[in-house]
């Protein structure tokens, strides 16, 4: 599948997810998708509506089998949590109960925290239909919100499973937010750009385009904002000295 290049080692591990009764397979094999998308690998469900396996769930986890393969099923709540000393239920409505109320971004954290210290945390989630019940909020520490529309802040359950699992691959993760493009080139040193540009404005003056003295700070500003956002590399900045001498020996010869 595109994007899925399984000679790459693999992200595993993290926080159990609890599906609490979820209703369709789809919704479990999107999930399980989601899941292995972060690197999250282990999948607890609690009571499945529709029995467990589940072929629309295989089907629909496009891959993701190693998520399906482990899922392991309990018959209630708290069987499922037994052994957690940290549960974080998420809803789309906080519901007003005395409980922390976390960002996925925050909850993130506060689960990589618990797990280096060596507790047990998971991540719970309702059903499709209703949600998790005032009746199983309790069970939980933490609620995990995500901020939406407040007026249809309501996600589809493989979709929140997504969003809570991104954020908890993007806390640890350090790919910069800004990558420069073309073969992993860096930009030149400024004195590489700097030694260009006086040599690009010296020839400039010496054909009279900056003759002009008024004009000739902006037009000076103009030309070495736009060489700077460009980022040359190296060779590019060779390119531009090599077409500047062309361009310069043509005009005297
Ligand atoms: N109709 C239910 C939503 C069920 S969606 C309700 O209004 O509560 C299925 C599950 O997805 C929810 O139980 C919850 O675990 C998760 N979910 C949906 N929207 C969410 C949101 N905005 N923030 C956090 N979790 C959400």
């Amino acid at each position: 599948m595109a994007g899925t290049d399984r000679k790459q080692a693999g992200l595993s591990g993290g926080p159990p997810v609890i599906l609490h009764q979820p209703q369709l397979g789809e919704n479990i094999g999107l999930a399980a998708r989601a899941m292995l998308n972060c690197g999250l690998t282990e999948m607890r469900l609690v009571a499945p509506r529709d029995g467990w396996p589940n072929e629309k769930a295989r089907a629909a986890a496009s891959g993701a089998n190693e998520v399906i393969d482990n899922a392991v099923v309990f018959a209630t709540l708290p069987e499922a949590i037994a052994d957690l000393t940290h549960v974080f239920a998420t809803t789309a409505r906080p519901r007003g109960m005395v409980k922390p109320v976390l960002t996925p971004k925050a909850a993130a954290v506060a689960l990589r925290t618990l797990l280096s210290e060596g507790r047990k945390a998971g991540l719970l989630f309702g059903p499709e239909r209703m949600g998790l019940t005032n009746d199983e909020i309790p069970l939980a520490d933490t609620i995990v919100a995500v901020p939406l529309n407040p007026a249809f802040s309501s996600l589809n359950l493989a979709q929140a499973v997504l969003l809570v699992g991104y954020e908890w691959l993007q806390a640890a993760d350090a790919t910069p937010d800004f990558r420069h493009w073309g073969g992993g080139d860096e930009p030149a040193p400024k004195a590489e750009l700097m030694n260009f540009l006086e040599r690009f404005e010296a020839e400039l003056d010496d054909c009279g385009f900056l003759r002009n003295l008024e004009q000739r700070p902006t037009m000076v500003q103009n030309l070495r904002n736009l060489f700077q956002r460009a980022r040359p590399t190296s060779q590019e900045l060779r390119t531009m000295h090599g077409a500047v001498r062309n361009l310069v020996d043509k005009r005297k010869s």
